[in-house]
C-alpha cells in the first residue's frame, strides 16, 4: 500500500538520548482553568486556602472537559484572570509552593468494574491527549459507532520534540498496561503502535515488551511528517480512510498518543491525576537541552532557565514543534497539559514572500491532496464558494506546503485564514 505524502524533514532530535530531569519546584505555579480543547472550569479555591498535590482544585459539568488539579502543595496566592500563550484569557490560580509536595488524600486508585467506571476514571484523572492538541482522552473512549482498533501514536514526527520517545525508552510498561486497559474495558481487540523508522531503540524495546500480547503489535513507520496526524496515521498502519465530517471511530479506530496510554496506567494504578509532563526544552540558544518533568502551571521562563537558555537573546519562542506549535510572546506563561516543548531561538529565517513560479510542489505535499495555490487564490478573492469546494475545511494546518515552497508563500497560514471566512455549521 502506498503510504501517504508529506515531507522530509530534519528531525533535530538533539535531546533523544537524554534521561528525563526532574525541575526543581517552582515557587510559584499558575495553573490555568482551560488546558483543554473545550469548557473551562470554575475554580473551588480562594487566596488564603491550602491545597494539596492532585487536590482538585476546578471542575465543570460540561462533557467536553476534565477537572483540573493542584500540582503542588501550598497556598492560593489569586484566582484572577490570565492571558494564555494561545491568546485565549481563562481563570487561574496561582499557588505559592511550601516545598513539601504533600498529597491529597483525594489522591487514591480508582474502583474499575465496567467500561463506565473506566471512562469516568479516565475523565477524573483530568486527562487531555499529551500529544500536543490537548482533546479531552475520556471522549474519545465514548465512540458512537464499534471499534475494532486502538492506534497508538508513537511517530512525534516533530523535529526537535523527544518527549514521546523518552516516555517510550523509560516507561514501555505503564504504555503496554495502559494500551491493555483501553483494549480491555471498550472491549477492543487489536492495537497498533505506529512509530516512526528514526526511532528503531523504541521499536526493538516495544517489539519486545509485546511479544507476549498477541493483541498488540508495534508498526513501523517512514520518517516522514506529518506521520502522526491522526488521518495520515490511520490510512498508514490500517489503510483506512476517515473521510470528510467522519471520526477515526466512523472506520472502526480509536487513535490515542503513546504518553496517554501510559498516563491512563499511571493513574488507574495510583490515582495520582496529571499534575505534571515531560517538556522537551531546545533551541540554538537553549544550552542544556533536555526532557524535564515540570508541574502544571510551571512557567516558560522557569523551564527555560533551567535548560540554560540566554533569554536576553531569543527572537523565536515555539511552544510545541516548529511545524504545528505556536508562537509564544510571554515567557511568563505558564505551560499546561498539553505543553509538550519549548524551543527557543536566535536565528531565524524569514525568507521574501516571491511570485508563485507554478511548481506544483505544494500539492505533491499536501498529505491530504488539497490544492494549496487555489485556495490562496480563493481565499484572496474571498470565494467563500471556491473554498468550500477545494475542501479547505479538511486543512488540519500540517504546514508541509509553506514548508517546500520556494516561493516562500505562506499557504498554511492563509488556509487558516480562510477557514475563518467559512460560515460555522
Ligand atoms: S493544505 Fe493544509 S493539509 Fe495540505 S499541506 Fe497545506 S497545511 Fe497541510
Ligand atoms: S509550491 Fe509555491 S511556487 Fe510552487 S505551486 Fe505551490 S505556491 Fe506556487
Amino acid at each position: 500500500m502506498k503510504k501517504l505524502g508529506g515531507v522530509r524533514l530534519s528531525h533535530h532530535k538533539g535531546t533523544q538520548d537524554f534521561k528525563t530531569v526532574r525541575l526543581p519546584l517552582p515557587k510559584t505555579v499558575v495553573i490555568p482553568m482551560v488546558m483543554n480543547m473545550g469548557a473551562p472550569c470554575t475554580p473551588f479555591v480562594k487566596p488564603g486556602d491550602s491545597v494539596l498535590v492532585g487536590q482538585k482544585i476546578g471542575d465543570t459539568d460540561a462533557f467536553m472537559s476534565v477537572p483540573v488539579h493542584s500540582s503542588v502543595s501550598g497556598t492560593v496566592k489569586a484566582v484572577s484572570d490570565i492571558k494564555l500563550a494561545n491568546g485565549r484569557s481563562c481563570k487561574a490560580v496561582t499557588i505559592e509552593t511550601d516545598g513539601n509536595q504533600t498529597v491529597s488524600e483525594e489522591v487514591k486508585p480508582p474502583v474499575v468494574n465496567s467500561k463506565e467506571d473506566f471512562v469516568s476514571a479516565v475523565k477524573q484523572c483530568g486527562l487531555t491527549g499529551l500529544g500536543g492538541a490537548g482533546f479531552p482522552t475520556h471522549i474519545k473512549l465514548c465512540p458512537k459507532t464499534p471499534v475494532d482498533t486502538l492506534v497508538i501514536n508513537g511517530a512525534e514526527c516533530e523535529p526537535y520534540i523527544t518527549s514521546d520517545y523518552r516516555e517510550m525508552m523509560e516507561c514501555p510498561d505503564d504504555i503496554i498496561e495502559g494500551i491493555r486497559l483501553i483494549l480491555k474495558w471498550l472491549n477492543i481487540p487489536k492495537a497498533y503502535i505506529g512509530i516512526e523508522n528514526n526511532k528503531p531503540e523504541a521499536i526493538k524495546l516495544l517489539t519486545e515488551k509485546v511479544e507476549k500480547y498477541p493483541e498488540i503489535s508495534v508498526y513501523t513507520l517512514p520518517s516522514t511528517y506529518p506521520q502522526g496526524a491522526e488521518k495520515v496515521m490511520i490510512y498508514n498502519v490500517l489503510g483506512r480512510i476517515v473521510g470528510e465530517g467522519q471520526l477515526p471511530s466512523d472506520q472502526g479506530v480509536i487513535v490515542s498518543n503513546i504518553s496517554t496510554a501510559a498516563e491512563i496506567h499511571r493513574y488507574i494504578k495510583t490515582g495520582m491525576p496529571l499534575t505534571e509532563r515531560r517538556v522537551t526544552v531546545d533551541g540554538d540558544i537553549v544550552s542544556k537541552p533536555c526532557n524535564v518533568i515540570v508541574p502544571v502551571g510551571t512557567s516558560v521562563r522557569e523551564v527555560l532557565d533551567f535548560a540554560g537558555c540566554d533569554t536576553e537573546r531569543l527572537k523565536k519562542l515555539i511552544l510545541g514543534g516548529p511545524m504545528m506549535g505556536m508562537c509564544g510572546f510571554d515567557l511568563e506563561a505558564p505551560l499546561g497539559k498539553s505543553s509538550n516543548a519549548v524551543l527557543a531561538f536566535e536565528k531565524i529565517s524569514e525568507p521574501k514572500e516571491t511570485n508563485c513560479i507554478r511548481c506544483g510542489r505544494c500539492i505533491k505535499a499536501c498529505p491530504l491532496k488539497l490544492m494549496p495555490t487555489e485556495l490562496e487564490k480563493a481565499y484572496h478573492a474571498r470565494d467563500i464558494k471556491a473554498l468550500q469546494k477545494l475542501k479547505v475545511n479538511l486543512c488540519m494546518n500540517c504546514g508541509c506546503c509553506t514548508y517546500v515552497c520556494p516561493a516562500s508563500r505562506k499557504l498554511a497560514e492563509i488556509n487558516q485564514l480562510a477557514k475563518a471566512l467559512l460560515p460555522r455549521t
